[in-house]
């Protein structure tokens, strides 16, 4: 059977290229970084070698990107980084609604803790409005997280605005960068970002991977306590492997990202357009055109996203909700609902996310599959 993966948000298949330039250093180049003799000091060059080609990529000070184990611990270093420091200097954090849980549950674990945390809603599109930011600012703010672009819905904000206003009031400004960094250029020079996270395994990097960007002279309280790895920022022995894929898969993201960007955003758009002239009752979430060019997120009408799914998966066809599954009780997704989406056309929204080798033919088969299925689930349906 023909196999279709449209789950390139959730993750991505490692690039060949980065699979051989990790290979070594499982083997032959297997130091210690902190070790002072000749195998130590070898994998010690390529780790800052590594640390350059991500900085420069994103036009940053080497010293100021960090290596962690992923977005999610980013996220967490950043913010909670950020708070425990700043403890005594306020405890409000203003964040959105439509942030990904490993930036809200950290939230909610502070807030546990005794900070005071906002959530902002987004407009329809799922933006985030830098007047909504500003209104929310009050004399104990220590910290503003705002994803640059949202995984589910694929809708980019104007980080650049909302750290202007962070800036200004001299309040440190996070950014989850995970869906953006690498598909979109990010020039740290310019930006006003103090904190900025970042993933491998969503640019065909490996999965454990990630970066926290710490613009020079921003304090975090260290979560991780150990030998001085890192800075003193994470300790732990770097994933020298991880690293180096991270930075390959950089490389040719820098190399690629354009042309990539212009190939996923054309299958996109005919996705789109032919879902739009073949399935009735398929409704786009997300801003029309500020969104990242791979995301294509539908409420089909009348059905359950979960059962379009799981047909589309016996066909080969791999998209995914937003919405988590618990204990066999589907949450409709909380990005939709903030959006002000209702609760059964968010139960009834699918997220295509489109990747570099994705073909024509790939949505043609959807196509092919997708209007019948829709039908069939809509005459077995109780939902309107
Ligand atoms: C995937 C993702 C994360 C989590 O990154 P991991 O490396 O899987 O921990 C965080 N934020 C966003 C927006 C993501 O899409």
């Amino acid at each position: 059977m023909k196999k279709i993966y449209f789950d390139h948000s959730a993750t991505t298949s490692v690039d060949p290229q980065v699979v051989e330039a990790m290979l070594p250093f499982f083997h032959e180049k297997f130091g210690n970084p902190s070790s002072i003799h000749s195998f130590g000091r070898e994998t010690k060059v390529a780790l800052e070698e590594a640390r350059e080609a991500v900085a420069e990529f994103v036009k940053a000070r080497a010293a100021d990107i960090y290596f962690t184990s992923g977005g999610t611990e980013s996220d967490n270093l950043a913010i909670k980084g950020a708070a425990y420091e700043l403890k005594n200097k306020g405890n409000h954090i203003i964040t959105s609604k439509v942030e990904h849980h490993a930036v809200l549950h950290t939230c909610e674990a502070l807030e546990q803790e005794g900070f005071e945390i906002t959530l902002l809603n987004p407009d329809k599109y799922g933006v985030v409005h830098p007047e909504a930011v500003e209104k929310a600012i009050k004399s104990n703010t220590i910290l503003i997280s705002i994803m640059h672009a949202n995984n589910e819905v694929g809708t980019i904000n104007p980080i650049e605005k909302i750290g202007e206003i962070a800036q200004s009031k001299g309040i440190l400004f996070h950014t989850d960068a995970v869906q953006t960094f690498g598909k979109l250029p990010l020039n740290l020079s310019k930006l006003p970002i103090d904190l900025m996270s970042v993933s491998g395994h969503k640019i065909y990097g490996p999965k454990g991977i990630g970066i926290l960007y710490i613009r020079k002279g921003v304090k975090l309280a260290q979560l991780m306590h150990g030998g001085g790895h890192e800075r003193n920022r994470r300790a732990g022995t770097e994933n020298i492997p991880g690293i180096i894929g991270l930075a390959k898969a950089v490389e040719l993201r820098k190399q690629n990202f354009k042309k990539e960007n212009e190939h996923i955003k054309k299958l996109r758009d005919r996705l789109a357009e032919r879902i739009d002239k073949e399935v009735p009752r398929a409704i786009l979430n997300g801003h029309p055109e500020k969104r990242l060019a791979g995301h294509l997120n539908l409420s089909f009408q009348g059905i359950e996203g979960e059962a379009l799914l799981l047909s589309l998966d016996l066909k080969g066809i791999a998209a995914s909700s937003g919405s988590a599954c618990t204990s066999g009780s589907i949450d409709p997704s909380h990005v939709l609902l903030a959006m002000g989406v209702k609760p059964e056309l968010a139960r009834s929204s699918i997220r295509f996310s489109l990747g570099k080798d994705n073909t024509e033919a790939d949505v043609d088969y959807t196509l092919e599959i997708l209007p019948e299925i829709v039908t069939r689930l809509r005459s077995m349906s109780a939902i309107e």
